[in-house]
């Protein structure tokens, strides 16, 4: 037996799931965290019952990937019941969905979530009548509180004994009850299923049903009144249902006046004015506690003196001041690494191909990426708790507004901010962006914000740029300059491809709730299963090959000097193309050029590859040493034949070029065309040349910026007059002429 869980987003399926299977799916406080459906099994005093978490919708119309997913297999696999969880709290609109689900030929039972929320507020729902009005059982649950789930089930599987035909309330119900009845039978004298659903979707205009049964629709078309909105009507129709037969369907204390906890809370954190910077004050904070290395501002301050020889514990817990937990966590973890690493490397013959392998190869990229997974675990532990207590719904909904002036909406906010830990999950959840328009312009921004695989360049630049004194400030400045390329490129993209609006954003705000230990710990998990899947696979890979390619002639030789390797070969012959970047010119310039080409397989491949070239010990450089990062990175680095500004071009470069293959793939598997992708590779590989150029060239001649201002000054003024002088012709030219906008 199979049951299907239906219902809004938010209104606890995933929860449900998760109580009801043991499993572990993804627990998310926004629209759409479930894009695709999740199976698993609920086992009982010896019965197996197969559970399916269909994606959150609000409707059964085709106008989102998730109404599509839901709908085909509820459709055409036919689940034996249909599950619909209920957010109780919100009863009126969940059951919206409700009666177009009742239109479906198969059994449904409707479960009321989050009935623990009702208690506390000393509300109750009459099930009895709920179910009298729409002919279902009806069931109290609460899936946080794993309440009332076996009764659930058991009525769910009785109710499976027995087929049940669809009913539709908006057309029986309603002024268009004549047009609906001749839709019915005309699918029911062709033995179509489901001919209440497809009815009414008929009248709906609705495009997946034209194609499923063109000959039915066109002739229920010529029934129907030209210009009259259906959609409209049905819609209508149902909501006047609801609100007429269920209006007493709740009692208690009805419709709080009295502010919920929750609406004090976003009196304050939604405000127009305070929403964003409190956002990016939580954020500095989230940032501070991971990456700090002076937690408490005690090392600025002096309270702590520094240690001339530091000993192993102030490697981990911070020397002159006191590190973050995040920044203890990657240390312990480094330090760890490096230990096997040396264990590894001591147990090898030295001087072998194979040694040089294993340990440069294979131990230097994949501990690489090893020893940054506490850090980005403790990111994205505070960014589960932020999640899950519901704040980043609200994010999404304050930056609705500022996103809206880019061409985009509330909803990139989150694809675009889980990018800053990696772009493959950000690409992934642009899933939940219904505007296709809007999808592709997010994944043309993902990797342009700093992932955590491209901080340890910046770290490591950072180290050696200005004797390392600016460090916090280059690291910074990094994350800036992806951002603000970002901005530039969308205002572009939506000028000159993507034109036109936003589209709308609509979002249930879930109430705030305490972050569940559980859904927390759930998150962590997918996200470390993600790295480590990483470093055991594309990054060995990678690295196996990149070893090969910079150790091996074109006459399959170890070489002595990497120069001479296929890869150094390549550089040499390229790098006159980074020549305008600043990084390509010179005797090391190929250097540079092949760690950049490393980088667009793995953004952890560049410091490693570098670290290669520098004659040194890979996790020498991720421990951030000053002393041998300056002596031998940068040996390298000062040895650039365009200086700092072109070190600069390089993190630039780096930044906004193809972020790694893994980012390139999910991609593909969004956008779904060859065409698409490469034209994605295209521009983020153009976007990272010409501001990788901009950086040089304006670092090397400050007075190349004055041009730049004066140009974009003057293109300003052109575009104010001509804007100017449209407007004028327009209001001489007829009255009808807006005028103010
Ligand atoms: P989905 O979008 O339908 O999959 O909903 P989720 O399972 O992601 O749940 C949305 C939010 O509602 C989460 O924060 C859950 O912790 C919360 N939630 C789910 N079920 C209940 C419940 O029975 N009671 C309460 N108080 N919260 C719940
Ligand atoms: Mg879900």
């Amino acid at each position: 037996m199979r049951f299907a869980l239906a219902g809004n987003p938010n209104c606890g399926k995933t929860t449900l799931f998760n109580a009801l299977t043991g499993s572990t799916a993804h627990v998310g406080n926004w629209p759409g965290v479930t894009v695709d459906k999740r199976e698993g099994s609920y086992r009982k005093k010896g019965v197996k019952i197969d559970v399916v978490d269909l994606p959150g919708i609000y409707s059964l119309s085709p106008y989102t990937p998730e109404e599509v997913v839901s709908r085909n297999f509820i459709i055409d696999e036919k689940p034996d019941v249909i599950v619909d969880v209920v957010d109780s709290t919100n009863l009126e609109r969940n059951l919206y969905l409700t009666t177009q689900l009742l239109e479906l030929d198969a059994p449904v039972i409707i479960a009321l979530n989050m009935t623990d929320v009702l208690q506390k507020d000393k509300r109750k729902i009459d099930t009895e009548k709920l179910s009298e009005v729409f002919g279902v059982p009806v069931v109290e649950i609460s899936a946080l509180r794993g309440k009332g789930l076996d009764e659930m089930m058991r009525v769910a599987a009785k109710a499976a004994d027995s087929p049940r035909k669809g009913v539709s309330f908006a057309g029986e119900n309603s002024g268009i009850s004549g047009l609906y009845r001749g839709a019915y039978a005309l699918y029911e004298q062709a033995g179509v299923n489901n001919a209440a659903f497809r009815a009414v979707k008929a009248l709906e205009g609705d495009e997946l049903e034209k194609n499923k049964n063109p000959r039915i629709v066109e002739q229920i078309e010529r029934l129907c009144e030209e210009g009259t909105d259906y959609e409209a009507l049905v819609a209508d129709a149902r909501y006047k249902f609801i609100s007429s037969r269920c209006k007493d369907a709740v009692s208690g204390k009805k419709q709080q006046v009295k502010l919920s906890k929750s609406d004090k809370i976003d009196r304050v954190l939604t405000h127009r004015i305070w929403g964003i910077p409190l956002f990016l004050i939580i954020m500095l904070a989230v940032f501070h506690l991971t990456f700090s290395e002076d937690f408490l501002y005690l090392g600025a301050m002096g309270a702590i003196p520094e240690i001339a020889e530091p000993t192993i514990w102030n490697d981990i817990f911070g020397n002159g001041a006191i590190n973050a937990p995040g920044t203890i966590l990657f240390n312990l973890m480094d330090i760890a690494t490096s230990r096997l690493g040396e264990v590894i490397a001591g147990a090898m013959p030295e001087g072998t191909w194979y040694a040089s392998l294993v340990n440069d190869g294979i131990c230097g990229g994949v501990f690489s990426v090893l020893s940054f997974i506490p850090q980005i675990l403790v990111l994205f532990l505070f960014l589960s708790i932020l999640e899950d207590s519901g704040y980043m719904a609200r994010v999404a909904f304050i930056m609705d507004r500022a996103f809206r002036k880019f061409g985009l909406s509330g909803k990139s906010f989150l694809p675009l901010l889980m990018c800053f830990g990696c772009a493959v999950p950000g690409i992934m959840a642009t899933k939940t962006l219904e505007d296709p328009k809007e999808r592709k312009m997010t994944i043309l921004l993902a990797p342009f914000f700093s992932c955590g695989a491209k901080m340890p360049i910046w770290a490591a630049f950072g180290a050696i740029l200005f004797g390392g004194s600016h460090r916090d400030l280059i690291v910074y400045g990094m994350y800036v300059l992806g951002i603000a390329v970002a901005i530039v490129s969308a205002i572009l993209l939506k000028k000159f491809v993507f034109k036109g609006e936003a589209s709308a954003f609509i979002m249930e705000l879930p109430e705030y709730h305490r972050p569940q230990f559980r859904n927390t710990m759930v998150h962590l998990w997918q996200k470390l299963k993600h790295y480590l899947f990483r470093a055991a696979t594309i990054i060995a890979g990678a690295t196996v090959v990149i070893w090969f390619l910079t150790n091996i002639s074109f006459t399959f030789r170890f070489v002595e000097d990497q120069g001479d390797s296929i890869l150094g070969q390549i550089a040499k012959v390229f790098s006159w193309l980074f020549v305008p970047l600043g990084f390509g010119m010179g005797e090391n310039g190929w250097m540079f050029v092949v760690a950049a080409f490393s980088g667009l397989i793995a953004k952890e491949m560049v410091v490693s590859t570098l670290g290669t070239f520098a004659g040194m010990e890979e996790d020498a450089l991720e421990v951030e040493e000053g002393q041998l990062l300056s002596t031998a990175l940068g040996t390298l680095v000062s040895g650039m034949a365009g200086g700092a500004p072109a070190a600069f071009a390089f993190m630039a470069f780096n930044l906004l070029s193809v972020p790694c293959m893994a980012a390139v793939g999910a991609a593909y598997g969004e956008l779904r065309s060859g065409k698409q992708i490469w034209a994605a590779v295209g521009y983020w590989m153009l976007v990272a040349y010409v501001v990788g150029a901009l950086v040089f060239w304006i670092g090397t001649y400050w007075w190349i910026s004055l041009i730049l201002i004066a140009l974009i000054a003057a293109a300003i003024g052109v575009k104010v007059y001509v804007d100017k002088n449209r407007k004028k012709k327009l209001s001489l030219g007829g009255g009808a002429a807006k005028s103010g906008d």
